[in-house]
């Protein structure tokens, strides 16, 4: 048994240096990374339940496209890049990247339409947020409320003072703010009442467990009351089958986006979709 025990605990060393080697790694090419511009801005589409379902916005999604090591998922670097402080910089990339596109697209004369784009919970605390996404609005010359601010759901629930103050700030100028992961169990009904907030960005494991629990229909149908309620849109993500698209309409959400219409995709791509929204 205690040779067995070692062995455990070996292989629990081995895999904890590797993570930590390939962190290393990560951290050490980040910036170079940046400025060689081997990351990507993918946009994937969210559609309105009504009109037929109509394109109606976007959500930039980074990705790594590292010379080496392929495709990175951000699930491998965003969690460390909260920790190091480089997402910070990362996300006005992306910003930045996203107010370029928009401003492409209205020059081109396509549907006006808005990308929503992620605020992780450290940008929230830099002093200088608001200049920063108003100092992309007036280069790119654009309407604040063609930027979608996704806050996830957690973030909410530490300072919520000062997060209020700067939601309150950023919605009085003009942008439009959603909270992501809404429903993964952080935030009480009492906190939503008081978050500066336009949309509510529904969790994906609402709507793909696959064995449907008794009250979890309720909550859905709750959800969407009280959205309705507060006066909130409500957005579906990680729609992946048509019956889950079907349900979402019989209940009222107004937003969806997932597999079953489209994954992220390069700008470029997502070109294609703008134009034929445009001929159709
Ligand atoms: P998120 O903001 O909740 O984004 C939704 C994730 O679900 C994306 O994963 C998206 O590709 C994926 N997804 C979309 N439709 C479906 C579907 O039908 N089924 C399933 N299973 N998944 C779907 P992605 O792109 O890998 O991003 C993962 C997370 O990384 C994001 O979760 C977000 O928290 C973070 N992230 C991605 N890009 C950025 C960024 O530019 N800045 C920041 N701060 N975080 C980012
Ligand atoms: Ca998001
Ligand atoms: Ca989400
Ligand atoms: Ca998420």
């Amino acid at each position: 048994i205690k040779g067995q025990y070692g062995k455990h605990f070996a292989v629990y060393d081995e895999t904890l240096r590797n993570k930590l080697l390939r962190e290393q790694e990560i951290t050490d090419s980040m910036e170079w990374a940046l400025s060689e511009e081997q990351f990507l801005v993918y946009l994937q589409p969210k559609y309105a339940t009504e009109g037929e379902g109509r394109l109606a916005g976007a959500e930039a999604l980074v990705r790594w496209n590292h010379p080496e090591w392929g495709f990175l998922s951000p699930a491998e670097f965003i969690p460390l890049f909260e920790k190091n402080g480089f997402i910070t910089k990362l996300d006005q990339f992306v910003w930045e990247r996203s107010c370029a596109i928009l401003r492409q697209w209205i020059d081109q004369g396509y549907p006006r339409i808005p990308i929503s784009v992620n605020v992780s919970r450290a940008d929230i605390y830099q002093a200088n947020l608001a200049d920063v996404l108003v100092g992309f609005i007036e280069k790119y010359q654009l309407s604040p409320s063609l930027l979608h601010l996704e806050i996830t759901e957690s973030a909410y629930t530490e300072n919520q003072e000062q997060i209020i103050d700067t939601l309150d700030h950023l919605r009085g100028l003009g942008f439009i703010i959603e909270m992501d992961d809404f429903g993964t169990g952080y935030s009480s009904l009492n906190m939503l009442n008081e978050m500066p907030l336009d949309i509510l960005k529904l969790d994906m494991k609402f709507i793909q467990s696959e064995t449907a629990k008794p009250a979890e229909e309720g909550i859905l149908r709750f959800i969407m009351g009280l959205a309705r309620w507060m006066e909130l849109s409500v957005v579906a993500e990680g729609v992946e089958t048509k019956e889950q698209w079907e349900r979402l309409c019989e209940l009222g959400c107004d937003y969806v986006q997932g597999y079953y219409f489209a994954k992220p995709m390069p700008a470029r791509e997502f070109e294609k979709l703008l134009k034929s929204e445009e001929e159709a």
